[in-house]
Order: structure tokens, then C-alpha cells, then sequence
């Protein structure tokens, strides 16, 4: 098979091979590698659960109380009773009637779109939504059609121009998970209202980020109820691993019995499931958590843009610093490694071609001057670029 060689050194050339760098993590915003230590700003574990002692404890009693592994499939081996009270508190959170456990994000997108929607349907979907959402689409064979990112006068004249003999659905991040900006759902949701379109918002990463006490777009846009499908993840802001959808009872009991990878997949471990529980229960009780998350953006944001680095006029804790060539992203990453500090240089396929970027992603729980310095370093090795 010398071709896979071959086809690694056109990756290679073009500057976007990949290889996972190894830490050892100390806290959830320091990381230790050969004895230097690193703060770490590219992390999606935004309210800091990973290393919370209660959270923790959590997971160590579940594994403890119900084992290392869940043993098979819940329709098939049954089920343990965290499952079902993470579920049950999971709908709360969303204020929805019902949700439904997942391995992860990933297999939670590809099996609920794979369930809804068929050949005779079409699915409208964001330019830039997640890849899972895009292999949830092909999964299902339903005829899928791509808006300009964001853009509901592109939306509008797609929905009125392609014929559709079953459903409609509208697809899209709530926020983007590369551009850290946030999907117009109020408008998204009226475009649906006008054409009885069906609409499901992945909140991967807006669960426990946007909106009064993280309760995600939906939330953040008052259009609870109004969205019929909300994805989530519990490995992003819960810090845990495995991923959810909230909805009606009726969808979720349809869900349960037509999703492949719901179906045919060993149910989450209980450490995951303890460790989720309880991080949900500590957001839930500690809604301020969020406010710091955004404090701390906020931040960041202001002290790059003052800076004159280039940076959009977003939120979010996910902070893009666009740089185009995929070269001169590895340098700048690479130059902050020297300074202490890890942040991901983000290549294609991951974003479109000439669109690499430095993503920064700033969590509640970082200190001020690991904050600061953050900024300082980054407005340092940006001027030494464009030298
Ligand atoms: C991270 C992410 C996922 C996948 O979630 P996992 O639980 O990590 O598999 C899905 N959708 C979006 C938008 C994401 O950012």
C-alpha cells in the first residue's frame, strides 16, 4: 500500500499533516510536557468541570456503583439508573419533555439525522456546521442543500426554489465550532415557520455557554419550544464524554427505536455519566458560572483587538485569529508553544482552504494573568509574523 505513503507526503507538502501533541494534563487550564508546564487555551472544557474534586468524585462513585463499562446496548442489555436520571435532568436544563443519551456529539448528529430524514426529504444546512451534522446528512440520503454561511436571504431563496416532496429540515450550529459566531436562529426559526420546515440547532458548543445559565441558543433567542431537535455534547462545557438530543417525547421515543448508532452501540460508561450528571448539577446551582466564562472572552477579545490583531466582533469564548496561510498559523502556533502557551493552529479540512487560523478558546476558570499573558504573547509573536 506504498499510495497511503505517497498521499502523507502531498498532506505533508501542504503544510497539513496532523499529529495529536501528548500532554499531561495538571489542571484543567495547565498541562505539563517533559517537565516545562503550558496553559492551555485550546481546551472546549469551558466552565472548568474536568478537574472539578465534586465532579470527579462523581465519576469515580459510578464507576465504583455500576461498573467500568455499561456492558451492551440499552435495548438489548438494559439500562443503569443514571442513564435515565441524566436524561430526565437533561430535559429540564433544555426545557424540553424528553432526551436521549449518545456515545458522543458525533454519533448523537449522524443518528438522528440519519433517523428523521429519508430520500424523499431535503435538508437545508449551514455551510459551515460541524462535520458530523455532514455525515448525519449523507447518512440519511435525504437531498441535502448548502446556504452561504449564515445567510438567510440565501436560505429563504433555497427553501422557495427546491421542490420537496417530504419534509424540510433546517440544520446549523448554534455556535460554529471554528468561528466561535452564533447562528441567527430567530430568523432561521421564522424561515421555518413560513414553509413548516423542522428545525435542529447542534449546541455543542453553546450547552452550558450561551444564554442565562448555558442553557443553550434555543435558550439564548427565547425560542424554547420553538426548536423542534437540540443537540448537545457533554464532553465540551460538562467535561464528561457523550452527547444528547432534547426534545418532544414523541421524537425522542422515534429516535430511540430508529437510530443506528443509538441501537447498535454499547451504552455510555457510568464515570462519564456520573462525572456529566454532576457537572450539569453544578451549573445548574452555579449559573454565574457562565457570566465568568464570558467575562473572560470578553477579555481576551479586547485585548487583541486593541492590539490591531485580527479578530471578528463575537462573544464567545471561541476566539478565531484568522491568518489564511496554513504556514504561517503553524508558526504563530508553534512561536506561543515556545512562550508557554498552547493554542491549535486550525488547517484545512477542519476549515475551508486560505481560512487557517489561530482558535483560541478561553474557559470560566482561567486565571487573569494566565489571561494576560496570554494576550501578550500573542500580540508579540503577531508583530514578529508580519515582520
Ligand atoms: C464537538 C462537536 C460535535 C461532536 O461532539 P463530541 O461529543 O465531541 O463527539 C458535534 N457538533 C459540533 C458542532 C461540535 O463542535
Amino acid at each position: 500500500m506504498d499510495w497511503l505513503q505517497e498521499k502523507l507526503e502531498i498532506i505533508k507538502s501542504r503544510n497539513l499533516y496532523r499529529r495529536a501533541a501528548s500532554y499531561h494534563a495538571i489542571s484543567s487550564t495547565r498541562v505539563e510536557n517533559s517537565g516545562r508546564t503550558f496553559c492551555l487555551f485550546a481546551s472546549n472544557d469551558y466552565l472548568g468541570m474536568t478537574h472539578d474534586p465534586v465532579v470527579q468524585q462523581a465519576a469515580m462513585q459510578a464507576a465504583k456503583l455500576y461498573g467500568t463499562g455499561a456492558g451492551g446496548a440499552r435495548l438489548t442489555t438494559g439500562t443503569y439508573p443514571l442513564l435515565e436520571q441524566l436524561e430526565k435532568e437533561l430535559a429540564i436544563f433544555k426545557e424540553t419533555q424528553a432526551s436521549l443519551l449518545f456515545n458522543t456529539g458525533y454519533m448523537a448528529n449522524i443518528g438522528v439525522i440519519s433517523s428523521l430524514a429519508g430520500p424523499e426529504d431535503v435538508i437545508f444546512s449551514d455551510q459551515l456546521n460541524h462535520a458530523s451534522i455532514i455525515d448525519g446528512c449523507r447518512l440519511s440520503r435525504a437531498k441535502t442543500v448548502i446556504y452561504r454561511h449564515k445567510d438567510m436571504e440565501d436560505l429563504y431563496r433555497l427553501l422557495k426554489d427546491t421542490p420537496c416532496t417530504g419534509n424540510r429540515f433546517i440544520i446549523t450550529d448554534g455556535v460554529f465550532s471554528m468561528d466561535g459566531d452564533i447562528a441567527p436562529l430567530n430568523y432561521i426559526v421564522d424561515l421555518a415557520q413560513s414553509c413548516g420546515a423542522i428545525v435542529m440547532v447542534d449546541d455543542a458548543h453553546a450547552t452550558g455557554v450561551l444564554g442565562a445559565g448555558g442553557k443553550g441558543s434555543a435558550s439564548y433567542f427565547g425560542l424554547t419550544g420553538q426548536v423542534h431537535i437540540q443537540i448537545g455534547t457533554l464532553s465540551k462545557a460538562f467535561g464528561a464524554e457523550g452527547g444528547f438530543v432534547a426534545g418532544s417525547s414523541l421524537l425522542i421515543e422515534y429516535i430511540k427505536n430508529t437510530a443506528r448508532s443509538f441501537i447498535f452501540s454499547t451504552a455510555p460508561a457510568p464515570a462519564a455519566m456520573g462525572g456529566a450528571l454532576a457537572a450539569l448539577r453544578r451549573l445548574v446551582a452555579e449559573p454565574q458560572l457562565v457570566e465568568r466564562l464570558f467575562a473572560n472572552a470578553k477579555y481576551v477579545r479586547e485585548g487583541l483587538r486593541e492590539a490591531g490583531v485580527p479578530i471578528d466582533t463575537g462573544t464567545t469564548p471561541i476566539i478565531p485569529i484568522m491568518i489564511g496561510e496554513a504556514e504561517k498559523a503553524v508558526w504563530l502556533m508553534n512561536k506561543l508553544k515556545s512562550s508557554g502557551i498552547i493554542v491549535t493552529a486550525i488547517r484545512p479540512p477542519s476549515v475551508p482552504d486560505g481560512t487557517s487560523r489561530l482558535r483560541l478558546t478561553v474557559s470560566a476558570v482561567h486565571e487573569r494573568n494566565q489571561l494576560s499573558k496570554a494576550v501578550e504573547s500573542i500580540k508579540a509573536a503577531y508583530r514578529k509574523m508580519n515582520k
